[in-house]
């Protein structure tokens, strides 16, 4: 049996701190301070001391500034890869994965800010005598909460975006993985960035609790559903706007014309990278008859080829669940879905020995009550379900609360393209999986339960300022205009006039009554 952890951390009761544990072997591999409410309003009194010069600057010594990061980065490469393998466990090339995500949303922010953020002029379609035009205010502070599947490409992602748009950020990370960002802060540190702007501030739920009351002026949250809500709420009570990154089931479509041998290695990819603790992680397959048993005997026969182990000390694909909790998760959803009939085709058990390893699992004879089917899996588990053809993919793909990312497996591209526009989510791929969330210039985000607002793209950037309208003289109207006092039955009668010839769609005719 793999060693029991109660869970990753554990508090002591003074001085209050979080200790951590490796996923790998349960070993200690540090502690950090678990902050109270006094901490937390205390960084972000400093974070807002500090916006203010750095938002005096202009964009483009901003961006010049943040883009130092990139070399930063650059030089740190191994100590930053090896600090998310240590935190997580994860495989060097999945830790590397987050590390290329958050060069390059640093390298297309820095380099496109300025087009992004220019003021925008508005062409007004009826007062021809005035004119107007947008322009992107920093908003102050903004609160980044973030998980422990990816704990430096999510958070970074959105320092980098506050940073650029002029804001301080204060980030909360996950109680299990708080040590890889702060090493990204020491490095951005190093790199620059004034320390005030960008902080870190460590400790449970009650920290990004105690974040969201401390005065920030936006929230960009990702994490469970349940946990979305509350977020959602204080802010809502606050007034603040909040960014939520939630949960996701992602289905994948396996078309009767997919090419088998590539949907097949993508459902494996797509399933087991990060241990399946992906937001956007293939969370169940639907595959049409025709290429069902195909599909299954491919997909099985790559899984047991994974190597699956200690990511220090050898190559390996698979690597630890990063929470214990997710193991009980996962073992929930296999006895549910054993016991309504499904089959486990290969994997389903926890791994002999230290850490908190899970075989990856794939199960077939799948049906949509199952839980494995309709909750978040958030692990190692690849459930296939054998489906008459794409219009009973398409129900069942649009048949679940949440609306993440969707697969669509096709070789021809319009029908691709229509089943994924019928697919409710935030984000459709067609013919790959994951890689959608490594493009910054696109938006990232969910529908249904899976949340609102997006993270990354030009409407992310703006969304990180107020959006500050200013209405200007083209040229100054008569002083007798009917909009200014004294008010008179003339000017009553003119306006209505020229109101009804620019609005009413009536017949000439009925028109011409009006005016009488
Ligand atoms: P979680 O339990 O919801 O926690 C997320 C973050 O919120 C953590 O930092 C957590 O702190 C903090 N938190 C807990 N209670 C809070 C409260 N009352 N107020 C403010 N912050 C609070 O989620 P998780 O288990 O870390 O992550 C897994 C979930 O994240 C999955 O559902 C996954 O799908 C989702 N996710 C979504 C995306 C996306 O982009 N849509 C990406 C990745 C993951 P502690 O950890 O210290 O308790």
């Amino acid at each position: 049996m793999a060693q029991a952890f109660p869970a990753s951390t554990t508090t002591t009761p003074a001085p209050r701190t979080l200790v951590l544990h490796s996923p790998i072997d349960g070993s200690r591999r540090g502690e950090v301070p678990l902050m109270g409410d006094a901490e937390v309003r205390a960084a972000v009194e400093r974070a807002r001391a500090a916006q203010r010069a750095w938002a005096e600057l202009p964009i483009e010594a901003r961006a010049e500034r943040v883009a130092r990061i990139i070399d930063a980065f650059v030089e740190r490469m191994d100590d930053l890869v090896d600090a998310v393998v240590l935190e997580t466990g994860k495989p060097r090339n999945d830790a590397l994965a987050e590390w290329i995500t958050v060069a390059d949303v640093c390298h297309y922010f820095t380099r496109h800010a300025a087009r992004i953020l220019a003021d925008t002029p508005i062409k007004l379609h009826h007062m021809k005598w005035r004119g107007s035009y947008v322009t992107h205010v920093p908003m102050g502070v903004i609160g980044v909460i973030s998980p422990w599947n990816l704990p430096l490409a999510i958070p970074m992602g959105s320092v980098i975006e506050a940073l650029i748009a002029g804001n301080a950020v204060v980030v909360k990370p996950s109680e299990l993985t708080p040590l890889a960002l702060l090493k990204a802060r020491e490095i951005t540190d190093a790199a620059g960035i004034p320390s005030d702007l960008f902080q870190v501030v460590t400790g449970d739920g009650r920290t990004g609790a105690a974040l969201i009351d401390a005065g920030v002026q936006k929230v960009v949250f990702t994490g469970g559903v349940s946990t979305g809500r509350r977020v959602g709420a204080a802010c809502a009570e606050r007034l603040i706007p909040c960014v939520l990154e939630l949960g996701g089931k992602a289905p994948l479509i396996a078309c009767s014309d997919c090419d088998v041998e590539r949907t097949a290695r993508s459902i494996v990819a797509g399933g087991f990278i990060n241990s399946g603790q992906l937001c956007i992680s293939v969370e169940r397959v639907l595959a049409t008859e025709a290429v069902h048993d195909r599909l299954v005997e491919r997909v099985v026969a790559l899984t047991r080829e994974l190597r699956q182990g200690d990511a220090r000390a050898r190559d390996v694909e698979v690597g630890p669940m990063i929470f214990a909790r997710q193991i009980d998760i996962v073992e929930a959803h296999i006895k549910d879905a054993v016991a309504r009939g499904a089959h486990v085709a290969t994997g389903g058990r926890r791994v002999e020995g230290p850490g908190m390893f899970f075989e990856p699992t794939v199960l077939t004879r799948c049906t949509p009550e199952m839980t494995v089917m309709r909750e978040e899996i958030f692990g190692p588990i690849v459930p296939i379900m054998k489906v008459r053809d794409e219009e009973e993919a398409i129900r069942l793909a649009n048949d679940s609360s949440l609306g993440l990312h969707a697969y669509v497996f096709s070789q021809d591209k319009a029908r691709a393209r229509a089943i994924a526009a019928r697919v409710e989510a935030g984000t459709v791929m067609i013919n790959d999986v994951l890689v959608s969330y490594c493009a910054p210039e696109a938006p990232f985000g969910g529908i249904k339960s899976s949340g609102y607002g997006r993270v990354h793209s030009d409407e992310s950037l703006r969304a990180m300022c107020h959006p500050r309208h200013v209405n200007y003289d083209r040229f100054a109207m008569p002083l007798n205009s009917p909009l200014l006092f004294p008010y008179t039955s003339a000017k009553y009668r003119g306006l209505r006039a020229a109101i009804v010839a620019t609005f009413k769609r009536a017949p000439l005719v009925g028109r011409l009554a009006d005016f009488l």
